[in-house]
């Protein structure tokens, strides 16, 4: 996740150089990003619904912060059932109005219908593959390339960016934490398939 870049001056000789701020460098010590960036991005999710809130959270981010969405997280649990997937996959016409009255979420009809279309979709894997977690498995390891064209032809409102941060924050892709962050050397030991 690159947070921010710009120019800056080596306090030492005053020559200018680049730098690109990673989520790494904003995040540790932050109100919002601290705890997410110490205990879930990048680590493995095994809950399905876990998984549909984070696929949920990614796609509401587009055209906003992350920050914006981690702020709303609460409410977007209270608003989506804490994300079962059962019970979203049902919501009908009159809870979708509900959810778009909603000022604790994010407003936007193509969103809110994207989360109950994704739940019946990964109901659906279920069927196949007994788990969204398995059925991610099962295509374990892959590209980025390969990764987004897959969830292309399975989910709805899963471009490039939506679909690359949702498997980095959720372990399927490497490189959520930069090699110097004591996270990265902790998510080493704990890797789902050795
Ligand atoms: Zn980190």
């Amino acid at each position: 996740m690159r947070i921010s870049s710009g120019v800056m001056n080596c306090v030492a000789c005053s020559v200018s150089s680049r730098f690109v701020a990673t989520y790494c460098d904003i995040a540790p010590g932050h109100p919002d990003h601290g705890p997410y960036h110490d205990t879930e991005y990048g680590f493995p999710v095994r809950d399905d619904d876990r998984l549909f809130e984070r696929l949920v959270l990614e796609i509401n981010q587009a055209g906003l912060s992350w920050l914006t969405i981690l702020r709303k997280r609460e409410a977007f649990r209270a608003a989506f059932d804490d994300f079962s997937l059962e019970r979203v996959a049902r919501y009908d016409a009159r809870r979708k109005a509900k959810l778009l009255a909603n000022p604790g979420i994010i407003r936007n009809r193509l969103k809110v219908d994207a989360a109950v279309e994704n739940a019946k979709r990964i109901l659906a894997l279920r069927k196949t593959h007994g788990s969204f977690a398995a059925w991610l498995d099962a295509h374990h390891p892959r590209t980025k390339e390969e990764w987004v064209k897959l969830f292309k032809r399975t989910f709805v409102f899963t471009g490039g960016e939506i679909t690359g941060s949702f498997l980095l924050s959720t372990g399927y892709l490497p490189g959520a934490h930069e090699e110097w962050c004591p996270v990265y050397a902790a998510q080493d030991d704990s890797c789902m398939y050795c």
